[in-house]
């Protein structure tokens, strides 16, 4: 009879066109009964297991809005890259390390500057959502990456506790 039990989380992240961001493990638990403060996930596994979940998440997430942005909008020649620089997206569940690449603009289209970085931009958006909205946001991601599905109502209910950086 076995005394404890191996929890292997896999995590598989697939872009709707059927691209794999992840599929891996991330996390691998060994679980005993013989302390009732054994039983179930423990706060710093809990804390843990978000944080990895975030950072596949919004790696994921930052890899598709890049690639979205690698060709002109207007005439889709595909973009000059300028080289990367190293940016920290902070979110409730820890801050993710991300490689920020920087395309020259096209210049079908007359433009202030002559590069541009797309996660800057995307990330600038996300600073002028509203405290309230990010707190919901961050709760509506954390739920959808579980697989639960929340209502507008939940959502807002579940905002309290958590502070938005
Ligand atoms: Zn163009």
């Amino acid at each position: 009879m076995p005394t404890a039990v191996h929890v292997h989380l896999q995590l598989r992240i697939v872009g709707d066109d059927g691209t794999v961001f992840t599929d891996s493990e991330i996390l691998r638990l060994e679980k005993s009964d013989h302390r009732l403060e054994a039983v179930g996930l423990s706060i710093s596994e809990s804390k843990s297991l978000q944080r990895r979940l975030q950072q596949h998440v919004v790696t994921a997430q930052a890899a598709t809005f890049v690639d979205r942005h690698r060709c002109c909008p207007t005439c889709g020649r595909h973009l000059c890259n300028k080289g990367k620089y190293p940016i920290v997206f902070r979110s409730v569940f820890g801050n993710v390390a991300l490689s920020s690449p920087r395309f020259y603009r096209c210049g079908c289209q007359p433009a202030d500057s002559q590069t541009f970085s797309p996660l800057t931009e995307l990330f600038t958006g996300f600073r002028q959502v509203s405290r309230q909205n990010a707190r919901k946001t961050q709760w509506v991601v954390y739920y959808s990456t579980l697989g639960i599905t929340t209502s507008g109502n939940l959502a807002r209910n579940l905002t309290k506790p958590f502070r938005v950086h």
